[in-house]
């Protein structure tokens, strides 16, 4: 079974096993090792299991980044200090513009008073863009108009990062190649690879033809619980063409983030 904490688990052993070092985020953006595996997680929803992806990591003596966003659904204050206390990043996964109708002004303010909030729990220097597949707005577009500089940040993983250097893989849509499905977590790389399961992932490290620096973007979908497990193999078979569908239907497609905004928030 993909996508459990086992799996996982086996996904870590692979990479700490073929020489690979772990850096947080920021670490990477301060002083990039040559042969360096950052493990990225947005935290859309289910804190707990990031808690526990967060636990093993420790214990396996890695560290990586958690991006949390601020409505409930994800912003759980005593997962975020635990997190913390395990000696991982966090950063704000942030989505102002699509949450105030796509103002820049009054994203901005909120922006800037989210970040406050979040660091009060870590010094944030980094923050990710939620993709809000189901809002017409690009949460990244308020950078058109402010700078990360002005809130004291040092970068944005879709922002500051060479792609053609930096291998980019997401398991959005509970798969590593989500393709059209994925609606705005794609980059621009140079890499010709492409990997379905985790296994293929782990196939590719075991002969050494995986990339020498790489940021590997997990949501928290994992889990060992098998009735969670099947809940959200089937919410996602449901959600990820229904996401495709609805980018054609503008007005339907923005009721349902209206409904999504509900019950997030
Ligand atoms: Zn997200």
């Amino acid at each position: 079974m993909d996508f459990t904490l086992k799996t996982y688990k086996s996904l870590l052993q692979a990479i700490k096993d073929s020489g690979y070092a772990f850096q947080t985020f920021e670490d990477f953006i301060k002083n990039p090792k040559e042969k360096v595996v950052v493990l990225r997680h947005d935290v859309d929803e289910r804190p707990y299991n990031a808690l526990k992806m967060a636990e093993l990591e420790s214990y396996m003596g890695i560290n990586s980044t958690y991006y949390f966003r601020i409505v409930k659904i994800s912003n759980n204050p005593d997962i975020i200090n635990k997190i913390v206390d395990l000696g991982h990043e966090i950063g704000y996964h942030y989505e102002d513009l699509s949450l105030n109708n796509g103002n820049v002004e009054k994203a901005a303010i909120s922006f800037r008073n989210n970040l406050l909030y979040f660091r009060s729990y870590y010094p944030v220097s980094t923050v990710c863009m939620h993709g809000s597949s189901f809002s017409g707005i690009d949460n990244r577009k308020i950078w058109e108009h402010h700078s990360l500089e002005e809130f004291n940040l040092i970068a944005e993983p879709y922002l500051s990062v060479d792609f053609s250097k930096v291998f980019y893989i997401t398991d959005t849509a509970r798969r590593w190649d989500a393709g059209k499905y994925s609606i705005r977590d794609t980059v621009k790389g140079d890499f010709n690879l492409s990997f379905h399961s985790t296994k293929d992932i782990i196939r590719s490290l075991r002969n050494n033809d995986f990339p020498n620096q790489a940021i590997i973007q997990s949501h928290t979908l994992w889990t060992n619980n098998i009735s969670e497990w099947l809940w959200l193999e089937v919410r996602e078979r449901i959600r990820n063409p229904l996401k495709l569908v609805l980018n054609n239907f503008p007005p339907l497609r923005n009721l349902m983030y209206y409904f999504t905004k509900k019950v997030s928030s």
